[in-house]
C-alpha cells in the first residue's frame, strides 16, 4: 500500500468503529472521574480495551499502579511512536480538564493506526499516563526510562482555543508547615505563638514579591490548615503553593524567594517553618517545529481551524513538558466548545462530555493518527524531527 492509501485507511477507520469506541471511552472515563494515582477503573478499562483490540498490554508499568502500555508492532524495524493518554480528574469538579477526551483521542489514534501498521515498520505504543493534575505520572515514566528508544510522542489537550505549538510553564509544588504554640486566645493570647499569622505574613510578602517578577511567573497558594478553633491560638498551620515560570531556572529562583518570604514570616512571628516539595518539577514544553508543522498540515487537511503559536499569557503547566525534554513531542490544544470557557471549571467539565466536544476530539484524534503515520512512513520527516530536537 502506498502512503496515500494508508492515510485513507486511517481516516476511514474514524468514520465507523473507531469513533464508536472513542465515544464509549470518553463517556466511561468521564463517569469514573478518578483523581491522580487513583485511576484504577479507568486504567484497567483502557488496558483491557486495548488488549481486546489486539495490542500487547503491560499493566502497572514502571512501578506506577495506574499506568499501562499498549503496543502494536509493524512489519519490521522503524520509528517508535508514543501516543499519550491521560485520564485523571480533578477533586470535586471531576473531568473539568477534559482528560476523558484525551483518553478517547489516544485510544482512537492507536486503534486507527492498527489498521495500517502491518504495512509499515516501527511500532505504536499507547501510554496510559496517570496523574497529570498532581503528582506527575509522566515525570515518573520519564525518570524510569519509559521513553528510552522512542522517537516521538503525541498528545492533544482540550481547551477553549486551537493551537498547535502550545507551550507550558515549569512548576514546583511547595508545602509550608508553620509551628507555634497554642494558648487561650481570649485569656492569655500573649502566651501563644500564632502560626496562622505566619501564613498570613507569608502571603503578604509573596504579594509584595509579585511586583518584582517577570510576567511569566505565577505564584498561587491555598491555606490547607489554618487552626482548629477560633478561641485557640493556632499552633500548626500549613499552606500549599505552586510556583510557575517559563523556565526551570527562573522558577527555581522565584521558589527560593517564596521560601524566603516564609522564613521571614516565621522569624517575624516566632514560629518555625518546614518545606516539603510535594511533587515533581514539571518542565516547560520544548517545541519541535517539523513535528508541529506536520501536525498543522494534517489539521489543515481535515479543515480544523487553528493558530500555530499559543497565547503566551495563557499557559498552564503539564508533565508532557518533561516528556518533550527527552523526545520530540507535540501537544496541541484544541477547542471543544463555542462558548468562552475556562479550564478547571464545572462549565469545562460540561463541555468535556458534550457532543460538540466529542466531535472535535474525533477530528483531532484523526490528525494525531495521520501525523503518527507520517512519522512512520516519511523517513525525511522523521530525520528532520530528530535533527530539530
Ligand atoms: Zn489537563
Ligand atoms: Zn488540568
Amino acid at each position: 500500500m502506498d502512503c496515500r492509501s494508508l492515510r485513507e485507511a486511517v481516516s476511514s477507520a474514524f468514520s465507523s468503529d473507531v469513533s464508536k469506541v472513542m465515544r464509549q471511552v470518553s463517556e466511561n472515563v468521564f463517569e469514573f472521574s478518578e483523581v491522580a494515582f487513583k485511576e484504577e477503573k479507568s486504567a484497567e478499562y483502557l488496558a483491557s480495551l486495548m488488549e481486546s483490540n489486539g495490542f500487547s498490554v503491560e499493566r502497572a508499568c514502571y512501578g506506577i499502579p495506574t499506568s499501562f502500555k499498549a503496543e502494536i508492532r509493524g512489519k519490521g524495524p522503524g520509528p517508535s511512536v508514543a501516543i499519550l493518554a491521560e485520564y485523571d480528574a480533578l477533586p470535586k469538579i471531576g473531568h473539568a480538564c477534559g482528560h476523558n477526551l484525551i483518553a478517547a483521542a489516544g485510544v482512537g489514534a492507536a486503534l486507527a493506526l492498527k489498521q495500517v501498521i502491518g504495512h509499515v515498520g516501527g511500532r505504536v505504543v499507547l501510554f496510559g499516563t496517570p496523574a497529570e493534575e498532581a503528582g506527575g505520572g509522566k515525570v515518573m515514566l520519564v525518570d524510569r526510562g519509559a521513553f528510552d528508544g522512542f522517537d516521538a510522542a503525541l498528545i492533544a489537550h482540550p481547551a477553549n482555543h486551537t493551537c498547535i505549538a502550545s507551550r507550558s510553564l515549569a512548576w514546583e509544588p511547595i508545602r509550608m508547615t508553620f509551628r507555634g504554640k497554642n494558648a487561650h486566645a481570649g485569656a492569655v493570647p500573649h502566651k501563644g505563638v500564632n502560626a496562622l499569622n505566619a501564613v498570613i505574613e507569608t502571603f503578604n510578602s509573596i504579594n509584595a514579591l509579585r511586583q518584582h517578577v517577570t510576567p511569566d511567573v505565577r505564584i498561587h497558594g491555598i491555606i490547607t490548615k489554618g487552626g482548629d478553633a477560633v478561641n485557640v491560638v493556632p499552633s500548626l498551620t500549613e499552606a500549599n503553593f505552586l510556583v510557575r515560570a517559563a523556565s526551570v531556572d527562573v522558577m527555581s529562583e522565584v521558589a527560593e524567594k517564596v521560601r524566603n518570604c516564609a522564613r521571614g514570616a516565621a522569624l517575624a512571628t516566632g514560629t518555625t517553618v518546614e518545606f516539603e516539595q510535594t511533587g515533581p518539577v514539571y518542565e516547560p514544553i520544548k517545541g519541535n517545529e517539523p513535528l508541529e508543522k506536520a501536525l498543522a498540515g494534517n489539521f489543515a487537511k481535515l479543515g480544523i481551524e487553528f493558530s500555530l503559536g499559543g497565547d503566551a499569557t495563557n499557559m498552564g503547566s503539564t508533565d508532557v513538558g518533561n516528556v518533550s525534554q527527552v523526545i520530540p513531542t507535540v501537544h496541541p490544544m484544541y477547542k471543544i466548545c463555542e462558548k468562552e470557557i475556562v479550564g478547571h471549571t464545572p462549565e469545562f467539565a460540561e463541555a468535556s462530555c458534550s457532543e460538540d466536544g466529542f466531535q472535535c476530539t474525533v477530528k483531532v484524534a484523526e490528525a494525531l493518527a495521520l501525523t503518527s503515520l507520517d512519522l512512520l512512513c516519511d523517513e525525511p520527516l522523521m530525520a528532520e524531527v530528530k535533527a530539530a530536537f
